[in-house]
């Protein structure tokens, strides 16, 4: 090995050296460049086995999209540069008419299927909507209030994310640890107080529909304003299985378009007040996205007009299969969050694993088992227990999209008991999932 390259942590590098040595040792020993491309593709298709046939992937941030628009994302159109506004004098570059009838298209269909009056296509994660909502909201040193990491907040509306970037003043919205909702009475105190200039609603960890007309009506006091994160609940709300945020007092939405909404994994934001359209417009070009990958947003058009069909359908069966499988985990003696009301509204369900050795230790044995999960802070944690949390997010988009109904939750309820009660042991309850899994391989709720 060459000696110039480090093999220890001296270098700060924060990934993992036993996993960047391994690639190092592929680079150092393969006879050509082609053997190592070949490394890479192989990897490629060794996940697209594992993760995309044999597992059952019940994270609830990921969703696999329909055949078209995966051969979007790879199509030519992804290698032309498209800088600017769509028409052919606010472009940098010219060669954009077929680009600007792609764009054009993503942006009204996203109109429709949000009921929005104006939407962008250029995000290239959500994370980069919400910097611009932050940057074209607020100012540094404004009050905003967001909800912390253990009751499901997300780090780019706290201080280590755009929102802390900003040099925004962030204080908690308080939120009720049984009840799992915004707790309206400390709210109101704590709002009235700090006076912020935005309310940052909606959470990666969500079971229940917050009380925007509520929150809307206090903030309402001294001009204040409301920024839904539907992240995770954008398909929900496109298809009319969750709360409408716009209508319901927000004043501007951004969301991943690669979660419920199963789309590309982009960001997608939409409002509908035109005295914020310059602001906004001017923050993600020219500030936040230049090339802006124009195969992902054909993929996400496409992904709109398919959503337009099938969306209510899939949106429904999506949280009708969280209900069944948090119930039939309740029955199965796993603590679940939010039994008392139903478990769930949403695409998600939460488990309280600390009995079985905490989220991490859950999380792993059931990846054995071809299960894939995640940990995660649940009400109780600290932010800083980050690594080691005590809960479990299982989200049912995959599973519904691979056509799974009510009745196959009670068969994956039994194999995630298993797994976290030893009934049997991994190797033969992997064996199991795999069986299970290749009765389903085709994509539903989409055109063939
Ligand atoms: C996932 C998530 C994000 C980030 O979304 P990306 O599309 O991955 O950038 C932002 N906010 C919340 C609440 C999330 O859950």
């Amino acid at each position: 090995m060459d000696s110039t390259i480090t093999t220890t942590n001296e270098n700060c590098e924060v990934h993992d050296q036993k996993v960047l040595n391994w690639a190092k040792d592929i680079i150092e020993n393969r006879s050509s460049q082609r053997l190592i491309q070949k490394e890479i593709i192989d990897a490629v298709d060794r996940n697209a086995i594992w993760r995309g046939q044999e597992c059952l992937n019940l994270l609830a941030p990921e969703a696999p999209t329909s055949p078209i628009v995966r051969q979007l994302l790879a199509s030519e159109v992804g290698t032309r540069a498209a800088e600017g506004h769509i028409g052919p004098t606010q472009r940098w570059f010219s060669g954009t008419k077929y680009i600007d009838e792609i764009e054009s298209l993503c942006v009204e269909l996203l109109k429709k299927v949000f009921k929005s009056n104006y939407a962008d296509h250029r995000l290239v994660a959500s994370m980069i909507g919400n910097m611009t909502v932050y940057a074209s909201l607020t100012k540094p040193g404004d009050n905003i209030l967001s909800i912390s990491q253990p009751f499901g907040g997300h780090s780019s509306n706290r201080y280590d994310g755009p929102a802390g970037i900003r040099g925004l003043n962030i204080y908690d919205v308080p939120m009720d640890p049984v009840e799992l909702v915004v707790d309206i009475d400390k709210f109101a105190k704590v709002a009235r107080q700090v006076k912020p200039q935005l309310v940052t609603l909606g959470a990666s960890m969500t079971l229940f529909p917050f009380p925007l007309k509520e929150i809307s009506e206090i903030v309402d006091e001294w001009g204040g304003k409301i920024f839904f994160d539907g992240a995770h609940q954008l398909g929900l709300i496109g298809g009319g299985q969750f709360q409408d945020p716009l209508n319901e007092g927000a004043c501007i939405m951004t969301g991943s378009a690669g979660k419920t909404f199963s789309g590309p994994q982009s960001g997608i934001i939409v409002w509908n007040d035109p005295e914020q359209t310059q602001s906004i417009s001017d923050t993600i070009f020219p500030a936040l996205a230049a090339t802006h990958q124009v195969n992902r947003v054909a993929a996400l058009a496409a992904s709109a007009a398919e959503f337009l069909a099938f969306g209510k359908e899939y949106m429904e069966q999506i949280v009708a299969n969280a209900k069944a499988l948090a119930k039939a985990l309740h029955e199965r003696d796993i603590t679940v969050l939010g039994s008392h009301k139903g478990f769930t509204e949403t695409h998600q369900v939460i488990l309280d694993v600390k009995r079985f050795g905490g989220g991490l230790e859950v999380a792993q044995k059931l990846e054995k088992a071809n299960i894939i999960t995640n940990k995660n802070l649940i009400p109780g944690d600290k932010p800083e227990d980050w690594d080691y949390p005590s809960g479990l997010r299982i989200g049912t988009i995959e599973i519904t999209r691979l056509g799974m109904k009510e009745a196959e939750m009670d068969i994956i309820a039994d194999y995630i008991v298993s797994v976290l009660e030893g009934r049997e042991t991994v190797d033969s309850i992997r064996k199991r999932v795999i069986e299970f899994r290749s009765a389903y391989q085709k994509m539903h709720y989409c055109y063939d």
